[in-house]
């Protein structure tokens, strides 16, 4: 694969300087808007940052690589307190979603799960990672219930979805659009290509992930989707073909991503970052910028 110099350029000293603890807002704000103008930046658009090993090095290796962003799912109780922690510590940088994953419907105590989940939507950037999962034991009417009350929180709120989905898609779409949330991304998306059309009508998304490498399906659906419609992921630290990803992993996505497009990875990153600022609308950290 072909790589845009754009990546061979060394870490930037603006990134590097990126973490400075006692600077005022305008001192970050100014720093920022240079960085910006200076370089393309990446956002890694779902990662499992409470999972993640080493995540605050590895949020800072990220940063110092291009990375201005990254959203940080949960799937529940505890998984939000980890990413509300981590928020706090990257601020601006680790941006939250919360919420109640299907694969964690039997193990959490769902009430208090959702009411930690409002008590904390105030500082979330979207709902998310949330959706069905019809490969999984769980009851398809549990899951569908509680996925459609987070989709009618989501709407309440004005925050976008993430929406997780196996063998579920048409099902998940539906329920979106019912929903009327404001914007949905359909994360790493190998659903049928047929759908595509709607979730870009829509204005939704989908997002790549590291599985492009090997995966076919991935492949036909990021090549069937406009770039205006999508973002780029990690899932970290989901493994792939053996090899733990990390938020830095975001920028060989964008690679992937630029070589089955036949574009240059500056372009995808350009792309891609403002499709981000869409999908978030109120809750991107730059918004006022
Ligand atoms: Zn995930």
């Amino acid at each position: 694969m072909k790589l845009d110099p754009w990546f061979k350029t060394p870490v930037h000293e603006e990134n590097a300087r990126y973490m400075i603890e006692d600077e005022d807002e305008d001192e970050k704000d100014q720093r920022r808007g240079s960085m910006e103008t200076n370089r393309t930046l990446l956002v890694d658009a779902h990662a499992h940052l409470d999972l993640l090993g080493g995540a605050e090095e590895e949020i800072r290796k990220a940063v110092s690589m291009g990375v201005l962003a990254v959203i940080g799912v949960s799937m529940g109780g505890e998984s939000i307190g980890r990413t509300m922690r981590l928020r706090e510590k990257f601020p601006g940088i680790v941006l939250p979603a919360l919420g109640l994953h299907p694969w964690q419907i039997d193990k959490e105590d769902i009430e208090e799960t959702l009411g930690k989940m409002e008590e904390n939507l105030e500082q979330a950037v979207a709902i998310g990672e949330i959706g069905l999962d019809y490969k999984i034991k769980t009851k398809k009417p549990l899951q569908k219930e509680l996925f459609t009350k987070q989709l009618h929180l989501a709407r309440e709120r004005g925050l976008p979805v993430i929406v997780h989905c196996r063998y579920s898609h048409q099902r998940a779409l539906l329920l979106v659009e019912e929903a009327d949330v404001p914007r949905a991304v359909y994360h790493w998306y190998t659903g049928p290509l047929e759908l595509i059309d709607a979730i870009v009508e829509r204005g939704d998304f989908i997002s790549a992930t590291p599985a492009l490498a090997y995966s076919r399906m991935h492949q036909e659906a990021i090549r069937s989707a406009p770039l205006e419609n999508i973002l780029l992921e990690t899932d970290c630290p989901v493994a792939y073909e053996g090899e733990e990803a990390t938020p830095s992993t975001v920028v060989r996505v964008c690679e992937q991503v630029a070589s089955l497009k036949g574009c240059s990875a500056a372009e995808v990153a350009g792309q891609t970052t403002e499709n981000v600022k869409r999908f978030l609308g109120k809750t991107w950290p730059e918004r006022s910028a």
